[in-house]
């Protein structure tokens, strides 16, 4: 008798253990908020996923090749958002989490966007300005069809900066053939960027920290705070929380932290770090460690430099009362059980960290109208967005019991659903 072997339906190739993650938060809220199954399921995926080869003539005369990845995972509520990273750790998997990521930000912020991600696998510190150069160029080429200002628009991420997206903007211009600023965000303001876009995510950052407080009830006038990582998210936090009266006992870069329990005068820091390249051996402050810093005792922990930082190694020494994510996914998934359970309020990345989108969606919008805002007009709006999003998820809470992060998914991924269920399923 002929035996048929059952045929092994294969998974879908951006199943990766990163984007798995990602899928089992959809699938813990969908349980949780009984979403329509077939609703469920259609965002369990990206809509789409282009993968490129991008030839790169190097600077000694061969030719390297490079992959590429723009995902686009939906694009319900509008044209794909998100932003293009540089690293040799690059993949389907990678990206089309950070995509998913990012349709949730924009829902939960009332963005008219979908989310979006794409990156390059390369390592772009061994590459020279000019290799840089050709291959944002030639990844923009290969990725041209699917992005555009009504499509899809770019914005910088890990090591790619205001530079590459002025390179985006130029290559996909010079194609359709006249100048179009809306195609990406985070572009310098002499080609229509927006002012304000630059301290955007950390002045978010310091507003979710100054509303978790309110929150929380930490009636302390100068609550403390540890920062780790002082760069674009990090140090532009530190810098307004001080100036808003908070005591910054400790900060850190990739090299180390800093601490003092009576606060640290973060603009000297600046001067120090501009001369000095580093925060470690600034004056009246004792060294620590990038793992002791984040077991600091403190009002709030900023988690501002990577992924992954609170996890079940270190998750019983943490002391702060809150954690605001400046990084995104710097708790994992036990740690946010865990620390939930033990009374600590954690204001999730999706929430935290959206003030980088809110204003690129204000520069979208300015160069689209050819009307530009003052800086003022930026920072009054994105505080508006801000609080409005930090009500929601805060009465989402106290309606439901639910963590601060999965009451801002709920959010998200109910209004993804109206609006699919609106639009219906074509054909
Ligand atoms: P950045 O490169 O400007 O700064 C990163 C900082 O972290 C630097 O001070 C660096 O020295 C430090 N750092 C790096 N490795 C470290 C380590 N192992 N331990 C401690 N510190 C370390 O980057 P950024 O723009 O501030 O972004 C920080 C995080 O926020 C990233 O996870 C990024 O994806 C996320 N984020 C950024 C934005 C944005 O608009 N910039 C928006 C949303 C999310």
């Amino acid at each position: 008798m002929v035996t048929v072997k059952p045929v092994e339906i294969p998974g879908m190739e951006c199943e990766t253990p990163h984007f798995l993650d990602a899928q089992r938060q959809l699938d813990e809220i969908a349980l949780e908020m009984g979403l329509d199954p077939e609703l469920h399921e259609r965002l369990r995926y990206p809509k789409r996923a282009l993968i490129v080869t991008v030839p790169v003539r190097m600077d000694n005369g061969t030719v390297r090749t490079f992959t590429g990845y723009r995902v686009q995972h939906d694009v319900s509520l509008g044209p794909g958002k998100g932003g293009i990273r540089f690293h040799p750790e690059v993949n389907l998997g990678e990206v089309s989490a950070l995509a998913m990521l990012m349709t949730w930000k924009c829902a939960l912020m009332g963005l008219p966007y979908g989310g979006a991600k794409g990156g390059i696998r390369c390592e772009p510190w061994n590459l020279s300005i000019g290799e840089q150069e050709r291959l944002t160029r030639r990844y923009t080429s290969e990725i041209i069809n699917i992005i555009g200002p009504d499509k899809d628009i770019p914005a910088p991420d890990m090591y790619t900066n205001e530079q590459t997206m002025a390179w985006i903007m130029d290559t996909y211009s010079i194609n359709v053939g006249h100048t179009v600023p809306s195609v990406v965000t985070g572009k310098p303001v002499s080609i229509g960027g927006s002012l304000g876009r630059q301290e955007a995510t950390g002045r978010g950052v310091a507003f979710c920290v100054h509303r978790a407080c309110l929150e929380f009830g930490i009636t302390d006038k100068s609550p403390s705070v540890v920062v780790q990582g002082f760069g674009n998210v990090g140090g532009v936090a530190a810098r307004q929380l001080f100036d808003s009266g908070y005591k910054v006992v400790a900060v850190s870069d990739v090299h180390g932290g800093i601490y003092n329990p009576d606060g640290i005068d973060i603009p000297r820091l600046q001067a120090y770090i501009s001369e000095m390249g580093r925060v470690e051996g600034f004056s009246n402050c004792k060294n620590v460690s990038n793992a002791e810093l984040l077991t600091l005792p403190c009002d709030v922990l900023v988690p501002a430099a990577l992924g992954n930082q609170i996890h079940e190694r270190n998750m019983t020494d943490i002391k702060a009362k809150i954690i605001v994510e400046g990084a995104n996914g710097p708790v994992g998934p036990e740690a946010d059980h865990y620390l939930h359970e033990k009374g600590i309020l954690i204001v999730p990345d999706i929430l935290a960290n959206a003030g980088g989108v809110t204003v690129s969606y204000f520069e979208w919008v300015q160069g689209l109208m050819h009307l530009f805002w003052s800086e003022d007009e930026v920072n009054k709006r994105l505080e508006e967005i801000m609080g409005r999003a930090c009500d929601q998820v805060f009465a989402m809470v106290k309606k439901t019991g639910l963590r601060p992060r999965m009451a801002a998914l709920r959010l998200a991924v109910s209004r993804l659903a109206e609006a699919k269920r609106l639009r219906g399923l074509y054909p």
